[in-house]
């Protein structure tokens, strides 16, 4: 049930995180290793969204497989960037199949994906929904729990929360209204990366100077390490923090 990874670092180019590893997101569309929750493939869109020097982020996104989109091989081979996120997806049944429901979702320099489902969508979030202004509600990228799950944890950015109280206070609401919702969100703005893991699976690389979180590793290098269930990983390229996550 989809795939996404975020990196920090030096630049480097979208090719050397999407396309080169062997069992990067390119392989994970069509053949990925750990598929906990339902699906087999990730082939109902993707996106992939960077920081050129500093600035706000761009995305490019597509509702088709990424293995089918032509124009990405040559877009990543040309494209470095110091702040990667990026996603592959599959649809939860019943959702719908369009690119605004492909990760990542964007604001100012914020980027945000989340791998998973919520449980009794959408009524289990009638009563955390109401707490956003309607606009927000009006102004919803798609109708999918992704993209709810995104107005929350922007609702707490906008509030002064970091990125890492975002997250965790977003899954604890979620957590306790839907429960046994998959909740495996993603947060970066370019310097900063937030991630929980609930649910699904994520691993995390590091190098002295780079960070890569990823839901399961690109290749067989012996430093990934997966962060067990129930945790908050807090990273920027220089450092690295692991919590627990609490539910509300
Ligand atoms: N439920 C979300 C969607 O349908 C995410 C799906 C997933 O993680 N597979 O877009």
């Amino acid at each position: 049930m989809c795939r996404h990874l975020a990196y920090l670092g030096p630049p480097v180019s979208l090719r050397s995180l999407l396309f080169d590893p062997p069992y990067g997101l390119l392989r994970q569309s069509w053949a990925p290793r750990d598929m906990r929750g339902g699906g087999t493939i990730n082939a109902d869109g993707f996106g992939v969204g960077w920081y050129p020097d500093g600035g706000e982020p761009v995305r490019y996104r597509r509702a088709q497989p990424m293995w089918s989109d032509t124009t990405l091989p040559e877009l990543a081979a040309v494209t470095t960037a110091g702040g990667v996120l990026a996603a592959v997806r599959s649809a939860t049944v019943g959702m719908p199949l369009h690119e605004t429901a492909a990760a990542p979702f964007a604001e100012g320099r914020w980027l945000f994906s989340h791998n998973g489902v919520v449980r009794g969508w959408p009524d289990s979030l009638v009563p955390l929904a109401g707490g956003l202004p309607l606009r927000d509600l009006l102004t919803l990228e798609v109708p999918t729990d992704s993209a709810l799950l995104w107005a929350l944890v922007r609702h707490r950015l906008r509030a002064g929360a970091t990125p890492g109280d975002a997250v965790a206070g977003t899954v604890a609401a979620v957590a306790a209204a839907a429960p046994g919702s998959r909740l495996n969100l993603l947060l970066t703005d370019g310097v900063t990366v937030a991630a929980s893991v609930a649910g699904h699976a994520l691993s995390v690389r590091r190098t002295p100077e780079s960070v890569l979180l990823a839901s399961e590793p690109s290749d067989d290098d012996p430093g990934w390490r997966p962060v067990p269930d129930g945790r908050l990983v807090v990273a920027t390229a220089a450092g690295l923090d692991v919590r627990e996550l609490t539910v509300a």
